[in-house]
């Protein structure tokens, strides 16, 4: 193979590699996806795990079994037999997942379109009817819920379908010590939320919140039944298991 690079270059401080090091591996090649519409679910990148593709809820499990919200055109809809969340857990991580609004207005601030995303089970991202709907800040549609309003509201009407793009890194304990809290990027819609935002700690309702209890470095995506119907159809999600590598 041709020298691609140099090895005669200084160190890459806190790395094994020189500058423009030609035997660093490559980045694996991940065949991209593609941007889900109001018609139709976008696709996957090549290489994540799909958690939810509009068929079944093989991957999720109910707090008393058998996941049992209802699937129909390719969306599961939240239908009041309580929370989900995945079989399989996940700590740093990017996440996609697109959800919609009761179409039909039904109540308001907390009560419209009420559902959530929980990383790790613990972290709620909201998942909330923000069109038209004045609530509490900390708590509209993609909030950290109880810590921090989004930077802007860029919600869709309610029926229309809503893509949350997340980028999650899980905190870090060392026994009952926090080395380093959680920070997620959020995108909603395309519109940046939150960018590299530290996370107080886990999700909480008229309470402050710590890591005042330290947790594994991977727990479940969960989803809220908040009592509201909302969809949520291709959710897919990958692990980012060099994020500590640097590789
Ligand atoms: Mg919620």
């Amino acid at each position: 193979m041709a020298n691609i690079g140099y090895d005669d270059t200084p160190m890459i401080p806190g790395s094994n590699w020189r500058v423009h090091d030609g035997t660093r591996p490559q980045p694996t090649i991940v065949t991209p996806g593609t941007e889900s519409s109001q018609g139709q679910a976008g696709q996957p990148p090549s290489d994540a795990i799909v958690l939810f593709d509009g068929a079944d809820l093989s991957q999720w499990i109910s707090s008393s079994g058998e996941a049992q919200w209802k699937i129909e055109n390719g969306y599961m809809e939240v239908n009041r037999t309580g929370g989900i969340q995945t079989k399989a857990h996940f700590g740093d991580c990017q996440l996609h997942i697109e959800w919609a609004a009761p179409a039909e207005v039904k109540g308001d601030s907390q009560g419209r379109g009420n559902s959530g995303v929980f990383l790790m089970g613990k972290y709620e991202i909201q998942v909330l009817d923000g069109y038209d709907n004045p609530t509490y800040a900390d708590g509209i549609a993609a909030a950290i819920y109880g810590q921090y309003p989004p930077l802007v509201n860029a919600c869709r009407k309610p029926g229309e379908w809503q893509t949350y793009d997340i980028f999650f890194v899980a905190p870090r304990f060392d026994g009952q010590k926090l080395v380093t809290p959680a920070y997620v990027t959020i995108v909603h819609n395309g519109v940046l939320m939150h960018h590299h935002q530290e996370i107080m700690g886990p999700t909480g309702h008229r309470s402050a919140t710590s890591y005042d209890q330290p947790h594994p470095p991977q727990g479940p995506l969960a989803l809220q039944d908040h009592g509201d119907a909302v969809r949520y159809r291709n959710i897919w999600i990958r692990s980012l298991k060099d994020y500590d590598q640097g590789s």
